[in-house]
């Protein structure tokens, strides 16, 4: 019996995770593709004339139970991987390739939608209904729908190879990540407060050596670049950390990147298209890589002259410690964090017991209540990992979705922070309610506390989670978080801000110890650094986007890390700050297309994001009741259903400008 195609019988039809072992994926992935593909030869085939009914909305149906096998698999491939499952992944890659591109080349298929799509003006569709044929219409033809004979058979061959690169780029990355570690003598913890230490023993456990040690963790290896006075320690553990990827060997993942840029070219030239950067804007809300780069170099000048005056303030730094030369990129988070504790005198260390995991969440459930009325409810419940932890949301006594936050870094789970859903809301084929994930690598701890930026992340990984819990569609092609690249961070960055309220933080951010409030001049001097070293973060983000747009603009280039190096060369990347992410672990960009050229979107939402949340400031109140349900009704509830620009005009009756984004990170102060 294989517990992944029988019904699940659980409370809110959750998987039930400790029925299901490993051995039952692949056969399930093989039921369920032979099911879909059953659905889709008979959409396709049948008698009748299409209409909407019995083309779009039983394509909507005709997956099912991929959807559900799905959810839970890549749910644990990427949250708690075993070497079982990886090899799974590996295999399933161009299985689903093949199956996406089968249903795409069915012309028969593709003959009934585009039928519908000529005549949609008499189908008496209602305007989501429009918008979902529109899209369905639109993802045939860039799947190469009208292509024939050589031209569609090559285009198959090259989207299948691009997803078993993607997945090689991704696995290369895991494996370099966790092969590196570098052992620390108890006199190399000198510097390191308490929580550095902590992990740093925990991670020596989990690597099996005595000592504690430095792994390639962000959670771990960013408070040692901070914290560590020892240059020589700091330099090796940031060269490790950029070299993920670029070691050599079987994980080197230079060649995979050119191989990546080489056939997305050629999948944009056998579509039409003058540079895969223009076939991947398209569907966006930036439309051209044009639009893209006018926005980045925006913001980039005004970024630069702050990051060049803050290299010069931790030059001096440097040379006051006795040591000559320039700043290096290894010493940029020591002397940032020596001069926010002289300037700024907020102290991580002594921040972070006001910010325990549990008060974190306690605020990000408090805020959503605040906002939408939605209340939380701790589960007991058998989840795939013992971390994993599960509330019921509901508003008014209704159920609403239930939530799953996993959030501490382990061996097994890939790096980064994200939001997943397992099962998506739609209302056709009967309602169907959400199960949404946010995972996150937190240091574990007892209790965990988190830094100001995980406590951020926190809150930016749920609101992708409303995004997916507030959805109120019909189609689950155009639910939760299904909208255009550029406009998914909307929610997610604008939740950020109300962290930054004084009084969400003045209720929640407690003592773990003493359950005392923050002091007031802590709580005051942490909002007034919220602007600090932005010079730095928006330099080394937008040095990964223009290198992400390069890349896909025009030929793609032999060598990624030439053009790598002439990008950076052009802009006068300043020396002492890296990319965010280095081409070989940039994992937006290669381990899927879905950030491909896209990379810009993050800024591109803050744009919104800053813009948005003026709407509350201009309310006099960040829980203004009349704000919060526009934002609910044409942002969080409506997924794709409209085009972004105007969900977000309905919302806010203009389209944002780059001034609030500048204010917010204090870009526009004199330097
Ligand atoms: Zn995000």
């Amino acid at each position: 019996m294989n517990a992944l195609l029988t019904p699940w019988t659980t409370e809110f039809g959750l998987p039930p995770f400790a029925a299901i072992s490993d051995t039952d994926f692949a056969p399930a992935f093989d039921a369920a593709l032979a099911e879909a593909r059953a659905h889709i030869a008979a959409i396709a085939g049948q008698a009748e004339a299409p209409d909407f009914a019995n083309t779009i909305e039983a394509l909507e149906l005709a997956e099912a139970l991929l959807d559900r096998v799905s959810g839970v698999f890549y749910n644990l491939a990427g949250a708690d991987s075993t070497e079982a499952r990886e090899a799974l992944q590996r295999d399933l890659a161009p299985k689903m390739s093949a199956f996406a591109s089968e249903v795409t080349n069915n012309a028969a298929l593709f003959g009934r939608i585009e039928a519908l799509w000529q005549g949609r003006d008499g189908l008496g569709l209602s305007l989501e209904q429009l918008r979902v044929l529109t899209l369905y219409r639109q993802m045939f033809v860039r799947s190469g729908a009208l292509l024939q004979g050589d031209q569609a058979a090559r285009l198959t061959a090259v989207k299948s190879r691009l997803a078993v690169l993607g997945t090689q780029f991704s696995q290369n990355l895991l494996a370099d990540e966790r092969a590196w570690f570098m052992e620390l003598s108890e006199a190399d913890l000198e510097g390191l407060p308490d929580f550095v230490v902590a992990s740093a023993r925990t991670a020596g456990v989990e690597k099996g050596v005595a000592g504690p040690v430095v792994t390639l963790s962000r959670s771990l290896i960013v408070p040692f670049l901070q914290f560590s006075p020892r240059r020589a320690l700091r330099q090796k553990a940031f060269e490790a950390w950029g070299l993920r990827g670029a070691n050599g060997g079987a994980t080197d993942n230079r060649g995979v990147a050119a191989e990546i840029l080489a056939l997305r070219a050629e999948r944009a030239q056998l579509l039409g298209y003058a540079s895969f950067a223009d076939y991947k804007l398209e569907p966006e809300m930036a439309k051209t890589p044009a639009a893209v780069r006018e926005l980045l170099m925006r913001v980039w000048a005004p970024a630069k002259r702050k990051a060049m005056a803050d290299a010069a303030v931790l030059e001096a730094m440097l040379h006051a410690d006795g040591i000559a030369g320039p700043l290096e990129p290894w010493d940029w988070r020591y002397y940032s964090e020596k001069r926010r504790l002289a300037e700024h005198d907020l102290d991580e260390a002594a921040l972070k017991p006001y910010l325990s995991l549990d008060a974190m969440l306690a605020a990000q459930f408090d805020c959503a209540n605040r906002l939408f009325g939605l209340e939380f409810r701790a589960l007991d419940t058998p989840l795939y990992h013992a971390d994993a932890r599960a509330w019921e949301v509901t508003r008014r006594g209704a159920h609403v979705a239930v939530f799953i936050g996993d959030y501490f870094a382990r061996g097994s789970k890939r790096s980064g922070a994200w939001c997943s859903a397992m099962r998506s809301q739609r209302k056709l084929g009967g309602e169907q309610s959400p199960i949404v994930v946010n995972v996150c690598n937190f240091a574990k701890g007892d209790p965990a506390l988190l830094s100001y930026d995980d406590a951020r992340t926190l809150f930016h990984e749920f609101g992708h989670a409303l995004h997916q819990m507030l959805s109120n569609v019909t189609y689950g092609f155009i639910s939760g978080t299904s909208v255009a690249r550029d406009f998914v961070e909307l929610p997610s960055q604008l939740y950020e801000h109300w962290l930054e309220v004084p009084e969400v933080l003045e209720k929640h951010a407690r003592h773990w110890q003493s359950g005392a409030a923050m002091p007031a001049d802590m709580l005051q001097r942490l909002l007034a650094a919220g602007t600090y070293d932005q010079g730095f973060a928006t330099v080394e983000f937008i040095g990964s986007a223009l290198v992400d747009l390069a890349f896909h603009e025009g030929a793609a280039p032999a060598d990624p890390m030439q053009k790598q190096a002439e990008v950076l060369e052009a802009i006068g990347m300043p020396r002492a700050i890296r990319m965010r992410h280095a081409t070989p672990h940039f994992a937006h960009v290669f381990s899927g297309d879905g950030y491909s050229s896209g990379y810009y979107s993050y800024m591109w939402s803050e744009v919104m994001d800053a813009d948005a949340f003026a709407a509350f400031e201009e309310a006099g109140d960040a829980f203004d009741p009349e704000v919060a349900a526009r934002l609910e009704q044409f942002i969080l509830s409506a997924g794709g259903s409209e085009e972004p620009d105007q969900l977000y005009t309905k919302f806010r009756g203009k389209m944002p400008g780059v001034e609030p984004l500048l204010k917010g990170r204090g870009l526009l102060e004199e330097v």
